[in-house]
């Protein structure tokens, strides 16, 4: 086993990536590493993890924050329900643990959108504690190297997964060992075509051994996305328009978004009498988007109503905000994409 992991050593030492959070062992920049990369390429989140920390330069500073100046940072990145547990932990190192985060694995792990997996990442990469980290790259790694027969992911497959780490891990660097691990499994052990021929540990790997590299890990298939049409209604009055704030538990809580409806019927006459979908004089544009979320394929119609003053308008639960205001809103990557190629919202 040994010998695995000097492979590994060697091969991370010379050919790590050099990223930021690889170059600290101050906890609160891993954890918001971790989290920003969570579902989140190194690339696109990499920005997102400067800015957060220049802003917000420890645990009470993001605690103070307003959790829509906290969503606005966050824009584009997805996966909001990770902004807001950040809030949720911040608040409570802040209050439970003075500001500091724990040494403590169980502890890291209670923190809201902590796993598994990222509390052994924070408790290896920042306190040395000896945790094998499972992320996608490493499961698959895993798999490949033993052999493993089971679908990945089953809860047989994670406990086969588990007991190599633990087995290899070193306890003098784990944090190392695993930074490696998740290093080859994103260059080199890749979903297709491994590069094999560049692999510190093809000479220990079931997989390559047995030329079976593109059957492991085992696959279940998954289930099709739920197709969704959403019509959102930009209705624009002078220089205001309206808004609505999800307060839902969906994936967009807490986000700003025009009023939507769900299906493909036609609008009610909710703003204003007479305004419906066609041949009308007040209707500007329409734009159809479609949205490619984990669990869902949404189809959304923006329809753009220009009011005159003299149209009485009656918005219910809705915000009336000017126009330039939108752009100081959190807003869901969809209502982003559509305010891009809306000309005038493009401009403001
Ligand atoms: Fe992955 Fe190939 Fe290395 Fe095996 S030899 S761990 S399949 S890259």
């Amino acid at each position: 086993m040994n010998e695995v992991v000097n492979s590994l050593f060697s091969w991370f030492r010379e050919n790590a990536r050099d990223l930021p959070w690889r170059n600290t062992s101050n906890p609160y920049h891993i954890w918001v590493s971790e989290i920003v990369l969570q579902q989140t390429r190194v690339d696109q989140g990499r920005p997102y993890y400067e800015k957060i920390i220049l802003e917000f330069p420890d645990f009470c500073s993001l605690a103070a924050a307003s959790e829509d100046h906290f969503l606005k940072f966050w824009q584009g990145l997805g996966y909001y329900s990770r902004a807001r547990n950040m809030k949720k932990a911040a608040l409570t190192v802040c209050e439970k643990f003075n500001g500091e985060l724990p040494g403590d694995y169980d502890k890291i792990l209670g923190l809201p959108g902590i796993g598994r997996y990222t509390a052994a990442a924070i408790s290896s990469f920042a306190f040395n504690l000896p945790y094998p980290a499972v992320d996608g790259n490493v499961r698959r790694v895993a798999a490949r190297l033993v052999g493993i027969q089971e679908p990945t992911g089953s809860k047989i497959a994670d406990e086969k997964t588990e007991k190599f780490l633990r087995e290899i891990i070193p306890v003098s660097d784990p944090g190392t060992f695993n930074q490696a691990m998740i290093e080859l499994g994103a260059l080199v052990c890749t979903p297709a075509r491994p590069a094999c021929d560049a692999c510190p540990l093809s000479r220990f790997c079931f997989a390559f051994q047995h030329k079976k590299q593109n059957e492991f890990p085992v696959v279940t298939k998954k289930k099709k996305p739920v197709n969704l049409n959403l019509n959102f209604y930009f209705v624009q009055q002078g220089e205001f328009t309206w808004v609505v704030k999800r307060d839902n538990s969906g994936i967009w809580k807490g986000l700003y978004e025009f009023p939507c409806f769900e299906g493909d019927e036609q609008p009610p006459d909710f703003f204003a009498e007479g305004l419906t979908h066609s041949g009308n004089a007040l209707l500007k544009s329409r734009i159809e988007l479609k949205h490619q979320l984990t669990h869902r394929t949404i189809f959304a119609r923006f329809w753009h109503f220009c009011l005159p003053e003299s149209i009485i308008v009656h918005p219910n639960d809705c915000m009336k905000i000017k126009l330039e205001e939108l752009n100081k809103l959190p807003v869901h990557r969809l209502m982003h994409r559509y305010m891009e190629q809306n000309e005038i919202l493009r401009e403001l």
